[in-house]
């Protein structure tokens, strides 16, 4: 018999959590104007919301904390981070940035003018906000497999090469600044891209001489996919496969809140020295100067062994384990649930889940304020709210999915954990029949109204 899998790693600290009643927490998401975001930590047992900058570090990455170099030109630790990143990807320019929107802000404002087409999979919400913003345009170009969370294609984030030809035919090179492709895609499920597909996107961009750019936030889960799936490249390791993705770009923004293993920080990694140079004036107008870019020394340097760790296998493995059990756990009681299962979270299909809450009225908020009523667990909407209005005709964007992400935080829950969550799931499930009603608005922003919407029950 072959042994299982088993974490790398044993417990050094730990944290207590503070269980509440159900009849608490129906005040404090009342209060908190059904918007889960503006729940208090300490009202939540289990956090689901996201996995970013939520995990824990290593001992490892706290000794780097302590010997963080905090000189603000030429920092020992950015050189650290730098000499890492360039082993990893490839890319040898280097701009730190306090997390991953600060990098697509930066990069953007080097690369995105008005008007402006960007293809790739489905874009990340900040992402889809900075270009936007900048009134360009996100287009996703993802294979339709990814919308039918039954379908158990193995690389749902993978870019559809006719969609991306097309709009590279209908605009001009001109109006095309790059191609984004996102590993893993979260919008799509925390679903991984193919090594193929990126070399074929790539081809392809080759020949109408548009380049390739990454968002890379879970690129080292994207690799553990690639490594896992791809036939071809089971025998090559994580780093290798890192390195081998990266290799058909021409650069990356992250945010190191994902697989850098750390609570804060992001950077720009680049090929090319001339657009090292143009986004590097935007770093020093929004961020900090070149070698340290709006993080502390420290940081760059628990950064550094952070990227180091996510690109191990042992790691890589039981971080998607768990999520995988997760996902199985949900998937043997009959709920419906993006498949096959992706790296960081498991998504649940809402409309499937709550067949009576009319979409207009938030299906996946509704079911996430169900959950933590049921049992203070903290879920995010993948849904309407988030998918925010037009912004030419100001209509409510219906996405293709509506769905509720439970997102694992990295070496942060045990498994007995998982099987709380799992078992609070089973219980909303088993009264979904009574759940008829949804919310309705009562406040939101212009853009990325998610974070501070309000609403009232219905
Ligand atoms: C988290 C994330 C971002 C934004 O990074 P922040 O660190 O949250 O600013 C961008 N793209 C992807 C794919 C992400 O997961």
């Amino acid at each position: 018999m072959q042994l299982p899998y088993a974490e790398p790693f044993r417990i050094k600290t730990v944290e207590p959590l503070k269980t509440t009643t159900r009849e608490e927490r129906e005040v404090y998401i009342r209060e908190a104007g059904y918007n889960l975001f503006n729940l208090r930590s300490e009202h939540v047992f289990i956090d689901l919301l996201t996995d970013s900058g939520t995990g824990a570090m290593s001992d490892a990455q706290w000794a780097a904390i302590m010997t963080g170099d905090e000189s603000y030109a030429g920092s020992r630790s950015f050189h650290q981070l730098k000499n890492t990143v360039e082993h990893i990807t490839g890319f040898s320019y280097l701009l730190p940035t306090h997390q991953g929107r600060a990098a697509e802000n930066v990069l953007f404002s080097a690369l995105v003018k008005e008007g402006d087409i960007i293809p790739g999979n489905s874009h990340f919400d900040t992402t889809k906000g900075h270009i936007e913003f900048r009134h360009a345009h996100a287009l996703d170009c993802t294979i339709d497999e990814a919308f039918d969370i039954e379908n158990p294609h193995p690389f749902k984030g993978n870019i559809d090469l006719k969609k991306l030809e097309k709009v590279y035919q209908s605009y001009s090179k001109e109006q095309i600044p790059f191609c984004l492709i996102t590993i893993t895609c979260n919008t799509a499920g925390g679903q991984p891209v193919s090594l193929q597909n990126i070399k074929d996107v790539k081809e392809l961009s080759d020949k109408y001489d548009i380049p390739l750019l990454f968002d890379a936030a879970r690129f080292a889960e994207n690799a553990y996919f690639i490594k896992t799936r791809e036939e071809d490249c089971k025998n090559f390791n994580i780093k290798e496969i890192c390195t081998k993705m990266f290799s058909y770009g021409v650069g990356m923004t992250m945010s190191s809140k994902k697989d850098g293993l750390v609570n804060i920080g992001g950077f720009i990694a680049l090929q090319d020295e001339e657009l090292y140079r143009k986004a590097g004036n935007f770093l020093i107008l929004f961020e900090g100067f070149l070698t340290y870019g709006g993080l502390a020394g420290r940081d760059m340097a628990a950064l550094a062994v952070g990227l180091d760790e996510a690109t191990e296998f042992p790691y890589l493995e039981s971080r998607i384990k768990q999520v995988e059990l997760l996902g199985n756990l949900l998937i043997q009681q009959g709920i419906p649930i993006q498949k096959p299962i992706g790296g960081h979270a498991v998504f649940i299909d809402a409309t499937r889940f709550l067949p009576h809450v009319p979409k207009e009225e938030y299906i996946a908020q509704t079911l996430a304020i169900e959950l933590y009523k049921e049992a203070g667990i903290r879920a995010v909407e993948i849904g309407t709210l988030l998918a925010d209005r037009d912004p030419v005709s100001r209509e409510n964007r219906y996405p293709k999915l509506e769905l509720l992400r439970l997102t694992i935080p990295r070496r942060t829950y045990t498994d007995n954990h998982i099987r709380y969550i799992a078992a609070a799931v089973c219980k909303v499930f088993e009264r979904r029949q009574e759940i008829t009603k949804g919310y309705e608005i009562v406040y939101e922003a212009d853009l990325l109204r998610h974070f501070s919407v309000m609403l009232k029950s219905l």
